[in-house]
């Protein structure tokens, strides 16, 4: 069954984002809609969608705002929507991170268009080339094996309980990035374990001491405190 991706419409005129909203279900997509800023950036890091969609003018707060506010932590794709037509806006939003730029009015070729080109670029970039290619993630004696949902170490099978392995091969996927804990929490859990880090730390602690020699001093899955977690890479 194909992952449906889940898109954020960030929009304070109902209007378009009814327009929006319909023509994004409709091809396939989750959809979620804010209608103010302050909302918009809390359904962020607790939805964990793949993409936002994101008016600059909201009644609370400029867009660019939350463009630099995610950009902090996240290169989740992000196509500003606005009714500006100043380069000025166009260039601050894509300087500081926005994917790409979209000016209203707009048709909904072209709406679909610009999330297809956004999301296919966000996959590429983040997912690592290897894992992209064979399905499987090799780093050292490490090899997750996305195919039949196992971890090797040192060509044996590691037993690992059904959230163990969620983590390292969602981490495997992302090799080389931070992924953060509310994050990991998130697609664990559900957005309402976002903050219990503890619940995470347990789980890594097991992990750890499955698959690193020296579970004190990992050296595949290392920990960016206060942050979240970080696979290795060759
Ligand atoms: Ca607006």
């Amino acid at each position: 069954m194909p992952i449906r991706e889940k898109i954020l419409i960030v929009e304070d005129e109902r209007t378009i984002s009814n327009f929006m909203s319909t023509v994004l279900t409709s091809s396939g997509y989750d959809v979620l809609v804010s209608a103010s800023g302050k909302e918009a950036y809390t359904m962020i890091t607790s939805h964990c969608p793949d993409l936002v969609i994101l008016d600059l003018g909201l009644p609370d707060t400029d867009g660019v705002r939350i463009i630099r506010a995610v950009r902090e932590w996240s290169q989740l794709p992000i196509i500003v929507v606005s009714a500006r037509i100043h380069e000025k806006d166009k260039v601050e939003a894509l300087d500081l991170g926005a994917d790409d730029y979209i000016t209203k009015p707009f048709g909904t070729s072209e709406l679909l268009a610009r999330i297809r080109t956004a999301l296919r670029h966000s996959s590429k970039k983040h997912m690592n080339d290897t894992l992209a290619q064979s399905g499987i993630y090799q780093v050292g004696n490490l090899c997750i094996d996305y195919e039949r949902h196992l971890v090797k170490l040192e060509g044996e099978v590691v037993h690992l309980t059904q959230n163990e392995y969620k983590i390292i091969s969602i981490l495997g996927k992302y090799a080389g990035k931070v992924i953060t804990y509310d994050y990991l929490l998130c697609e664990l859990w559900g957005p309402g374990a976002r903050g219990n880090n503890q619940i995470l730390r347990v789980n890594m602690a097991n992990i750890r001491r499955k698959i690193e020699k020296n579970p004190a001093q990992p050296r595949y899955i290392l920990t960016e405190i206060g942050v979240g977690y970080r696979m290795a890479e060759e």
